[in-house]
């Protein structure tokens, strides 16, 4: 490159990464930028069962949380992978393995997005009641008013670059804005593929592994092992490759608004 070409590319670059050129640039939120990877984490695993039922039907039936959340979420990979083969996926576990709820929300808030890119978060449980009754699926986020520090002692220099331009209240709002989004993009795709299951809608939580979490991120309780149509359902193959399938579609289709 000769050096008035090398100047200019300079000025351009300053122009570009200080913002002044698009005011836009420098106040973009850190989280609606193109989805480079998508965290899956199969709720509980290892000593922790999670949620657990005894059901006689034909055989007696043992069902854990545990082995529910496992097999969705290798589907769920596997229809990732397939349609979109351009994003990484990650798993904070594959196999029946205890985790502790900090290392989980660690998984995501390590990984570094790769500039211009974004990271997202989804847990997958089981639900569970006291009373058989309860039935259906819900989309868990944080809480609006947890308040989370995008830049403490052990932050990375990506994360300087990325968090440095807004405040921590801009952060969480944004965050909050992306966590709502991405909640409706999944209930949608579970209301349009399970219509005779109970929509109990998006709700916020006092969740550990999503108040921790500094990407957008959603919990999704596929059902309640505690209800019997519910469990049996958990037991059928095609049921739990639909439900992996929906939440496939879910997760792109907030991909897809970047
Ligand atoms: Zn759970």
């Amino acid at each position: 490159m000769k050096g008035s070409a090398r100047f200019f590319a300079l000025c351009l670059a300053t122009i570009l990464v200080g913002g002044s050129l698009y005011g836009t640039v420098s106040n973009a939120s850190p989280f609606s930028l193109p989805i480079g990877t998508v965290v899956l984490d199969a709720g509980h695993g290892g000593h922790d069962p999670g949620a657990t039922a005894s059901w006689q039907w034909e055989d007696h039936v043992y069902l854990q949380e545990k082995t529910i959340t496992l097999e969705l979420v290798r589907k769920i990979a596997d229809a990732l992978r397939a349609a979109r083969p351009d994003i990484d996926l990650v798993l904070t576990r594959d196999s029946d393995t205890y985790l502790a709820l900090q290392d989980r929300a660690d998984v995501a808030a390590k990984l570094n997005p790769g500039v211009g890119k974004s990271i997202v978060f989804v847990s997958v449980h089981a639900n569970s009641s006291p009373s058989a009754e309860p039935s259906g699926f819900e989309i868990l986020v944080k809480q609006t008013d947890k308040r989370l520090r995008f830049l403490d002692a052990q932050v990375q220099d990506w994360a300087i670059a990325r968090f440095a331009n807004q405040t921590a209240s801009e952060l969480n709002r944004l965050l909050n804005r992306e966590n709502l989004l991405f909640a409706t993009a999944v209930r949608e795709q579970m209301a349009k593929n399970f219509p005779q299951a109970r929509d109990r809608g998006v709700k916020e939580q006092d969740v550990w592994v999503l108040n921790a979490s500094k990407v957008p991120s959603v919990l999704v309780e596929v059902g309640f092992v505690s209800n019997s149509d519910d469990a049996y359902l958990m037991t059928q193959q095609t049921w739990l490759d639909q439900m992996a399938d929906t939440l496939a579609a879910g997760i792109l289709a907030y991909i897809n608004l970047y």
